[in-house]
């Protein structure tokens, strides 16, 4: 269609291909065997790509043009991206793209042919570009890309244009990252409920440096895993850091330190929330969680503000009570979770400010993320007198708690039953029931 602020009637070529595509679009609409589907699919493309081998040469003659000022714009590429409704990238890819036909005679041949997609001489473009813009790069040449390119897939090619840049022009490969690494910038904007909003940008290397490390951590864990692959990549960030201040990998940290009272350690009804560093109030559970197992430093404080244990920088578990319990479950508990004991915490079935045994036969390895399901999460473990660990979901139907009724293994066996792949784990929900008594 004719975008209605255009100035001048659009040339009659254009006008007879729009009354083509009409009469094609406007064709009886029977019924197509696959292989009629796959014919015409690939034949749809070929004519989509001419198209845009059109609209590149026509936006960068355009560009060379001073009407987008006309036509009070403040750039030709920011005249096509508003008018033409694109993005700013594929304008300027298109613009690449038609600047650069006559330097890509036998490319352009091939994509007329049907030989190479349009996407394949789009990357070419870009590779002359980036060539051509840098000082101390060798000349480009079409012929070795467009072999490449009658071989390689669109994303296989795009990997090799990398490697011939690098290969034509290094000192100019070496600034372009360089100049990304100077450029990687994380913003951490606190909101007003404790909050934090990450808005960032990484170099090459910081990119894929994150990625390697989130992404075994980030894949889902065990049986109710419901979370979605941002969520599971948010877990595996804070796990990370949480990791590495436990292990005491970083170079000088100190650790998360966290003020509360004993009623709250105990979570009792009416008691104040915990207090942290670079955090608002955290819940009871929460406090609980960090001082079931972490090397958190604790201070905690009795009924009349007075401190009765700064906590250690070391583990509640250590040693070789945490060596034998490592030994023991080899990793975390949670059924079908095979997070390993180093990344797990030892979690008290009854809580030691309850009156839980620091000992094995109170104590399970569970992973950060199952660990957070224990506590704030509302499930609740059950052991079995071998040993086994049985989930029972935040509010169960008819059982308040498991430590409540005269089986609690049968209970919880009942329920584990029940679950189906819907169940999941409800921070929110309401009359949570702790694990701990
Ligand atoms: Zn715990
Ligand atoms: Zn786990």
């Amino acid at each position: 269609m004719v975008a209605e602020e255009a100035i001048a009637p659009v040339s009659p070529e254009v006008e007879a291909l729009l009354g083509a595509i009409d009469r094609f679009r406007q064709r009886p609409r029977t019924h197509r065997e696959p292989q009629q589907l796959a014919a015409d699919l690939k034949c749809i493309r070929h004519g989509q790509d001419l198209l845009e081998l059109e609209f590149a040469d026509t936006a960068a003659r355009f560009s060379k043009t001073e009407e987008y000022e006309e036509q009070g714009s403040v750039s030709p590429i920011d005249w096509i991206r508003h008018n033409c409704r694109m993005s700013s990238s594929a304008v300027w890819g298109s613009v690449a793209v038609g600047d650069h036909l006559a330097e890509l005679p036998h490319s352009v041949e091939a994509v007329e042919s049907g030989e190479i997609g349009y996407a394949h001489l789009a990357l070419m473009a870009r590779t002359a570009v980036a060539l051509q813009g840098s000082s101390t790069a060798a000349p480009f040449e079409e012929t070795e890309l467009l072999e490449k390119a009658r071989e390689f897939s669109v994303g296989r090619l795009w990997h090799f244009c990398h490697h011939l840049r690098h290969a034509l022009d290094p000192e100019g490969f070496t600034a372009e990252q360089n100049r990304a690494t100077q450029e990687r910038s994380l913003k951490l904007s606190p909101c007003e409920d404790g909050t934090l909003l990450l808005e960032g940008w990484l170099d090459n290397l910081g990119g894929a440096a994150l990625r390697s490390a989130l992404e075994p951590l980030a894949q889902p864990r065990g049986d109710h895993d419901e979370r979605g692959r941002e969520h599971r990549n948010a877990d595996a960030l804070v796990e990370i850091l949480t990791h590495a201040q436990d292990a005491g990998g970083l170079p000088q940290r100190p650790h998360l330190q966290v003020t509360a009272s004993l009623d709250t350690l105990r979570g009792l009804v009416g008691s104040p929330a915990g207090d942290m560093e670079y955090a608002l109030p955290v819940s009871a559970d929460t406090v609980q969680r960090l001082a079931c197992d972490g090397t958190i430093t604790r201070v905690v404080l009795g009924p009349e503000s007075v401190v009765i244990d700064v906590g250690r920088a070391r583990r509640v578990v250590a040693g070789a009570m945490r060596r034998a319990l490592a030994a023991r479950d080899g990793h975390c508990r949670w059924p079908h979770c095979d997070r390993p004991a180093s990344w797990s915490d030892a979690h008290h079935v009854i809580h030691w400010s309850n009156g839980g045994d620091t000992d094995l036969s109170n104590m399970v390895l569970l992973c950060h993320r199952h660990h957070w399901m224990a506590h704030e999460g509302g499930w609740q473990l059950v052991q079995t007198a071998e040993g086994e660990v049985l989930t029972v979901p935040p509010r169960p139907p008819g059982l308040a708690r498991a430590a409540d009724v005269d089986d609690p293994v049968e209970a919880a066996r009942r329920f584990a039953q029940q679950l189906t792949p819907a169940a999941s784990p409800s921070p929110l929900a309401e009359g949570r029931v702790g694990a701990d008594p």
